[in-house]
């Protein structure tokens, strides 16, 4: 079995404990490859650093949307970052050096970074015209670092599905060049449908377990399993029966409890099903393959 958690933060401060044993079970359940989310300049130093010493992680970074304007900002309780001598302190406070920075380290690392993001917009957490400008400018900017070392795109969409879609219209001509995946899919057919028209993918995860996903589970009933990847967004997300036998944060070796999901919505026997959402995420990530 071969399964490739496109998405998550392994990273977390929250698995200091049980990285080894989260390393093992994701083996153990066949998981061989993950691509590790950076977030801020901390977290993408995290990511490189543990790729360097695991060989089952590639990276993408990023600038997540709700930190657009926590550039150079350190917070204790969250960025105490595995894989990073925890003295370090972000440097970098202006946006432009920010993404000179990605530009030199996707420059430097050509085999480990295989993606920019996660990007894109999110109105959920704090809602303001300031950041939804700051969130489209650092959208741009990855789209570019994607366009100049040819990696996918990573997108974050939380309560903005009117701005992503816009933003995919605006730049579809980029889109069209690059691979992409609209990452933790929650939104209705006619984004999954725009996504898909421009050559993207749909990230799976967590989510779709859940009970209440009826319409997430008719989206992917609805869309061809070619267009999907699986991810877990570790920590977060943790499918629905793992939550039930009280798993505390989500594990890259939960996501057979996703693929099972996708299986079951679309009425396939879960070998295939595996067997094609590996295919999907080495196409959608043409690094993992190297
Ligand atoms: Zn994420």
């Amino acid at each position: 079995m071969t399964i490739i958690d496109t998405h998550n933060h392994l990273y977390f401060p929250g698995f200091k404990e049980t990285f080894h044993q989260i390393l093992n079970d994701a083996k153990n359940t066949g998981i061989t490859q993950q691509i590790l989310i950076g977030i801020d300049e901390l977290s993408c130093q995290a990511s490189l650093n543990l790729a360097a010493e695991h060989s089952t992680f590639k990276v993408s970074l990023g600038l997540h949307p709700c930190d657009v304007d926590q550039l150079g900002v350190y917070q204790a309780e969250h960025h105490q970052y595995l894989g990073i001598n925890s003295t370090l302190r972000p440097k970098i406070y202006n946006r432009t050096l920010y993404f000179q920075w990605l530009d030199e380290l996707a420059t430097k690392h050509p085999d480990t970074v295989v993606a920019f993001g996660e990007t894109g917009f999110d109105q959920f957490h704090r809602q303001s015209s300031s950041l939804l400008k700051l969130q489209t400018l650092c959208f741009k900017e990855h789209l570019a670092l994607c366009l100049k070392h040819q990696k996918t795109l990573i997108i974050h969409s939380r309560g903005a599905k009117e701005e992503t879609l816009e933003f995919l219209k605006e730049n579809a001509e980029e889109f069209k060049q690059i691979n992409f995946v609209w990452h933790c899919f929650t939104e209705d057919l006619e984004a999954a449908q725009a996504t898909i028209d421009l050559g993207g993918y749909i990230g799976v995860g967590g989510v779709s377990t859940y009970p209440k996903s009826e319409t997430l589970r008719d989206i992917i009933r609805q869309i061809p399993l070619e267009k999907i990847v699986t991810e877990t967004d570790a920590p977060y997300l943790t499918p629905h029966q793992a939550r039930k036998n009280k798993a505390k944060l989500n594990s890259p070796a939960f996501l057979g409890e996703v693929i099972e999901t996708i299986a079951k919505t679309k009425e396939l026997p879960r070998k295939n099903v595996e067997a094609q959402l590996f295919k999907n995420a080495q196409q959608a990530f043409p690094g993992l393959a190297i």
